[in-house]
């Protein structure tokens, strides 16, 4: 073993190697400086007094409430935001993961039809932000209607369903999959767009996990998913929808910083307010018949009614 290393050592480097090695460091340099450029890019765009990472508790979440928000309202609504995915006749059966996220066209139909017979409001994720600003007043029995992800289906099944009823919904769309099989085409988007029921929102760049990472790749995910559908479809997106529902005070401070107004989770419940605006909790309506789901909201989300 030690000849080895000695013979290693003595051995002298061909000629070209050394060019080849100030080459490469000159490489990892440049590459430092442009990543870091692009650090400094990024921080720039957010607003730099919600870059900080605190933790979240009562205390600082109040505090910030204070310094950012004036004229916010301090009540809890109950709202329930119905979280949908697939609106479809599933052809592959083996296919087990859109199956739990599907709901069939029918079904979802009956459910609309039921909940707006009963009198239910739908309104977006961008009017649910004004009314906790206080700008806007409630509608009667606000309910709000959210489709992640923008596959091929919200614009061939659910939008033609939507504007039968002329419903208002929102879609959380995921830019760098736009085009994609499986997705909505940009002529698609732009048909949802055109509709005027529709508050597009966004859902990332690619779909990544946005708890524990690095900054910048945060932010990229969370601000340039917001600058593309805003530049290319001449909107604005002011609700954010966390990419497997899953964030940390980083990810919050960065979607509050980039402007959006709300941002939803998956955690379930109906309480939405100032305190959880950037982590709005929703339901999943699943399978249940309109009857199902009127009776489920009628016993845990609207007693007093
Ligand atoms: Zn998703």
């Amino acid at each position: 073993m030690r000849k080895i290393y000695k013979k290693l050592l003595n051995k002298k480097l061909p000629a070209h190697s050394k060019d080849i090695s100030i080459a490469i460091i000159i490489l990892l340099l440049l590459l430092c400086i442009g990543s870091f450029i692009f650090y400094k890019y990024l921080a720039s765009q957010i607003r730099s007094d919600v870059t900080t990472i605190t933790p979240l508790t009562s205390d600082n979440n109040n505090q910030l409430t204070k310094q950012t928000v004036k004229t916010v309202s301090s009540a809890t609504f109950r709202i329930p935001i119905l979280m949908y995915h697939y609106v479809e006749y599933v052809q592959d059966k083996k296919d087990k993961i859109r199956q739990s996220l599907n709901i069939t066209p029918y079904t979802f139909e009956q459910q609309i039809k039921t909940l707006q017979n009963a009198g239910f409001t739908f309104m977006t994720a961008k009017e649910l932000g004004d009314a906790i600003d206080g700008t806007t007043q409630l509608p009667k029995k606000p309910i709000l209607l959210t489709f992640d992800d923008g596959h091929w289906d919200f614009d061939k099944v659910v939008l033609p369903i939507l504007k039968k009823y002329h419903i208002k919904a929102t879609v959380y769309i995921i830019t760098g999959f736009i085009g994609k099989s499986d997705f909505m085409t940009q002529n698609q988007l732009q048909d949802v767009v055109s509709s005027g029921l529709i508050d597009v929102g966004a859902h990332s760049i690619h779909h990544a996990m946005l708890k524990g990472k690095f900054f910048p790749v945060v932010a990229y995910e969370v601000y340039q998913s917001k600058a593309m559908l805003e530049n290319t479809y001449h909107i604005s997106v002011a609700s954010f929808a966390y990419p497997d529902g899953v964030f940390d005070q980083q990810a919050i401070n960065i979607v509050k910083g980039s402007g959006f107004t709300t941002a939803v989770s998956t955690i379930p419940g109906i309480e939405q307010s100032n305190k959880n605006r950037f982590f709005l909790y929703r339901l999943r309506p699943g399978y249940k018949t309109g009857e199902t789901l009127l009776e489920y909201l009628r016993q845990n989300v609207f007693k007093a009614y």
